[in-house]
């Protein structure tokens, strides 16, 4: 249940923005690379959330595809889902440039102020997840912006 230790980042995040307003909508935005079900991160963003100002908060949850930067033949590909190879030649041998989002992007009060100050909510945690889980030192560049081609 690792969604509980992303859930935990989200709400820091939320109610560090919100500064005790109640919260009605969180936008967020989750990379793939994540592995997280959206359902069960809502349902523990709602258990962490309980008793603060973002109890009554529901989670929109838009995930992020994996850019895949291909240390073979070069090539830039985006996957949806795992595994997480190049998708021109089929080399495991990557770096991501995308894909492990974690990012509130905006928050709406109950008031309907609409706040959009795109913070990331990642932390050590989940980058130990992350390596858990996919090559050691397959993840390059790090929250660098890469063109999109096509
Ligand atoms: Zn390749």
């Amino acid at each position: 249940m690792h969604e509980m230790a992303l859930a935990e980042g989200i709400l820091e995040v939320v109610l560090s923005i919100a500064e005790e307003n109640p919260v009605k909508n969180v936008k967020v935005q989750v990379g793939v690379l994540h592995a997280v079900v959206p359902d069960s991160l809502e349902f523990s963003f709602q258990l962490a959330a309980q008793d603060t100002p973002a109890a009554e908060a529901k989670l929109s949850i838009r995930k992020v595809e994996a850019i895949i930067q291909c240390n073979q033949c070069r090539e830039m590909t985006t996957q949806p889902k795992p595994p997480y190879n190049c998708g021109s030649c089929g080399s495991a041998d990557v770096s991501f440039s995308a894909g492990d989002e974690l990012l509130v992007e905006a928050i709406e009060l109950t008031d309907g102020t609409m706040i959009e100050r795109p913070m990331s909510a990642d932390h050590e945690l989940i980058h130990d997840h992350l390596h858990d889980h996919l090559v050691a030192d397959a993840r390059g560049v790090e929250g660098s912006e890469v063109p999109r081609s096509g």
